[in-house]
């Protein structure tokens, strides 16, 4: 009997292990970005150039720490959903990441803040905005653009990609209203693409088939990656332990190895250019931080 016993607490705690603790990764495939080719496509387009970049917290869920970065305790940790706005010099705009309403965020934790006049200072920008991207098809980054009222108009100046928009399970509870994206062309390219003046995708699959990471580079030579959710809190980019399992496999169905690899090669890029600010989509302690440096600025124009 006891014998049985300690051979099922055994078999949970090698489960557990393995779902919840386990910071190893096997296969996935090498990542393939470099900092020099993004800045190159960056610097391709001529133009007004970017000047500065504003942030709105939409929402504030929370989820146990564990959950969040391999190893860590099961205390609530926060997630903030963000949505950015990159200005330039001649006044126009991109949106990057169009966080999601009341309704979805509440869906993500029982006990989630929402900023009605952040979301409605959002769907004002991206109706102002000259560019629309999302640094991937997760709700909480599309939804935003799913609801806008005027969504054909915001649409003409949206960039989703191919993978974003041929991936609609990616996007759910999210999603499309029923004929929204007929004849829409999505943006198909391979590994970088320049889009704006000072702003170049880098396509990074993984957390998501539509990930990509976003290079901004200001007029002043800030430099601002947007790595999505690659990382939800940059201690995952500083350790290289990016979620459990149980979160990747259970929950988000990523190519959780391959993300593990970005993360070292995020890791890799950040020491070599510590003057490159990354963003990492739901960290509050990295947005005060850079808040409160005055290299993000808060509220929308
Ligand atoms: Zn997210
Ligand atoms: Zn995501």
């Amino acid at each position: 009997m006891l014998k049985w016993i300690l051979g099922i607490l055994g078999v949970v705690a090698l489960g557990y292990y393995f779902l919840v603790l386990d910071k190893m990764t096997y296969g996935g495939t090498e990542p393939v970005f470099t900092l020099h080719d993004g800045r190159t496509y960056a610097a391709s387009l001529d133009g007004p150039q970017p000047v500065e970049i504003r942030v709105v917290q939409v929402a504030r869920a929370a989820f146990p720490k564990a959950g969040v970065v391999t190893g860590a305790s099961w205390s609530p940790h926060p997630i903030p959903i963000y949505s950015f706005q990159v200005v330039f010099e001649d006044g126009s705009t991109l949106i990057i990441d169009t966080a999601e309403d009341e309704a979805l965020a509440k869906g993500l934790s029982d006990d989630t803040a929402f900023d009605m006049d952040a979301y409605q200072a959002m769907q004002n920008a991206m109706s102002q905005a000259a560019k629309i991207v999302v640094t991937h098809e997760h709700p909480d980054h599309i939804g935003g653009l799913t609801l806008h009222p005027q969504l054909q108009q915001v649409l003409d100046v949206t960039d989703l990609t191919e993978e974003q928009v041929n991936h609609p399970e990616r996007q759910d509870p999210a999603a499309f209203p029923e004929g929204a994206l007929d004849g829409y062309v999505p943006l198909s390219y391979v590994d970088y693409r320049a889009l704006l003046p000072g702003v170049a995708l880098i396509k990074t699959p993984g957390h998501s088939p539509g990930s990509q990471m976003v290079l901004v580079q200001l007029k002043d030579g800030r430099e601002f990656l947007f790595i999505g959710d690659i990382a939800w809190s940059m201690e995952s980019v500083r350790t290289g332990a990016g979620r459990p399992r149980l979160m990747s496999w259970l929950f988000l169905q990523e190519d959780r190895a391959t993300v593990f690899k970005q993360l070292k090669a995020l890791k890799k890029l950040s020491d070599s250019a510590p003057e490159v600010e990354l963003i990492a989509a739901h960290d509050l302690g990295e947005m005060k931080r850079l808040i409160a440096n005055g290299d993000i600025i808060e509220g929308f124009k």
